[in-house]
């Protein structure tokens, strides 16, 4: 339930992999990050056997003696913790291995033999600049794959969280290769064009990325989300009534809500906003609609509404530029002193070689991610904003506490993680925060007023 996510935050992505040529160091290479995934793969493996056998007992704090479970207490299983600790694993590992693979690409000179061989068949600056990105990522792509097996396909499968067969996956998996590279290779040679034409080019970078990144969100839902899945208006006829009219309770009117059948994929549950203006619109995962109740699904609609008419998508945007320009900002100072430090040993002399790309992806990755906990920190606190609304406008916060229960269980994550997890990547508030807040806040009992919904006249 998070305010879009900039659609392009999967352009960038740390990905690589070798020429054509064998090279002994790339195999050397390869074969580290294998081991390093097999290891990682081992101990999934391993951990099933300590997970498995032993069935949860109901626990006393979230079970009546009768056996009636208590609907708003998530039950924490060992299954629970062992998931949360390896998607809070993949999360920093993934990190770190994408920022090595990147400095290995410089360092065992496959981003000079690729930006070599793509001057084979061009010598403009705009065609050469994209077709080293195309062919980077593609060398990115079949180095992290293993990665991205274990991430995106074992460790769900392991913990029952997928519904989706090992082609299926990797379909799904290519496709975003193509989309990544078709949005990511022009955007690169430009950007390698600025970088060749301007002093300061890192404001070059920056301006020009806030068109750019207004123009993605504003596409991603009618050009780009489609690529994966099947959008369509809400099929249960009573259940559309039921929601539309609560969006006009709020003032939203006419056509904003979808449903994506997102059970081909997983098994957990969402919703979201995305797009940006025009296309803005509240989007209900087919897996939410058919887990949830009347009265939970009232409320999940009504946080999602107030994402729209709090306007935290334009903030998020913002927080998005900003980031991008201290990225762009510090990018300039250290991929300048990295070009004149071990440039001519990587194979390029100015940052606006084809073959320094992978630079600029490493320490634009670098700082976003360092950046990430802001970023989280501002969404958290528009999360809570859109909790408040929904408690104002349904006026059953009891309803969202069980919803948040269902899908904290639904996606096996820890509802009260450790506060350095929650620090480091909780968009939201954590689920027994949210709870909390949902069973307690009554601002109609004592006659306050609201402070989120204003009632569309
Ligand atoms: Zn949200």
């Amino acid at each position: 339930m998070a305010p879009a996510r900039l659609a392009a935050s999967s352009v960038l992505t740390d990905r690589l992999r070798v020429p054509r040529r064998p090279v002994v160091p790339h195999a050397a290479f390869l074969t580290l990050e294998l081991a390093l995934v097999a290891t990682l793969a081992l101990s999934v493996v391993s951990s099933w056997g300590q997970v498995r056998p032993a069935p949860e007992p109901a626990s006393p704090a979230t079970a009546s003696q009768e056996g009636v479970r208590d609907p708003y207490t998530v039950q924490v299983t060992p299954e629970m913790r062992h998931h949360q600790a390896w998607d809070d694993g993949l999360y920093f590992g993934g990190a770190v291995l994408g920022w090595l693979v990147l400095l290995g690409v410089l360092g065992l000179g496959v981003s000079r033999r690729v930006r070599d061989l793509a001057a084979r068949v061009t010598a403009r600056p705009l065609w050469l600049g994209m077709a080293t990105f195309g062919l980077l990522s593609v060398v990115l792509f079949i180095v992290m794959l293993p990665f991205e097996v274990l991430e995106g396909f074992v460790v769900p499968h392991r913990f029952g969280l997928s519904a989706q067969g090992f082609g299926g996956w990797l379909a799904d998996h290519a496709k975003a290769l193509l989309v990544e590279v078709v949005i990511g290779a022009p955007v690169a040679a430009l950007a390698l064009a600025a970088i060749r034409r301007f002093r300061r080019w890192w404001l070059a970078l920056w301006l020009g990325a806030v068109p750019l990144v207004a123009l993605l969100m504003v596409v991603a839902p009618v050009v780009l989300d489609p690529v994966f899945n099947d959008f369509r208006p809400l099929r249960d006829a009573s259940l559309r009534v039921e929601l539309e009219e609560l969006a006009g309770q709020a003032g939203i009117v006419g056509g904003r809500l979808y449903e994506v059948d997102r059970s081909r994929q997983t098994r957990t549950m969402n919703a979201y906003v995305n797009g940006l203006g025009p296309t803005t619109r509240i989007v209900l995962w087919d897996t939410i609609i058919a887990g949830l109740d009347r009265a939970e699904l009232r409320f999940v609609m009504a946080h999602e509404m107030a994402h729209y008419v709090l306007g935290h998508v334009w903030y998020g945007l913002a927080a998005v530029l900003g980031t991008l320009g201290v990225a762009c900002w510090a990018g300039q100072r250290v991929v300048d002193a990295a070009t004149r430090r071990w440039g001519p040993r990587w194979g390029f002399l100015v940052p606006s070689d084809p073959a320094a790309l992978p630079l600029l992806l490493l320490v634009l990755g670098v700082v976003v991610f360092l950046a990430t906990p802001a970023l989280n920190a501002v969404s958290r606190t528009m999360e809570h904003h859109a909790d408040t609304f929904a408690v104002e406008l349904t006026r059953d916060g009891d309803a969202g506490a069980r919803a948040f229960v269902k899908l904290a269980e639904g996606s096996k994550k820890l509802p009260d993680p450790h506060p350095l997890i929650r620090f480091l990547r909780y968009a939201h508030p954590t689920i027994t925060e949210r709870i909390a807040f949902c069973r307690s806040y009554r601002p109609w009992e004592s006659g306050q007023p609201n402070r989120s919904f204003k009632p569309y006249p």
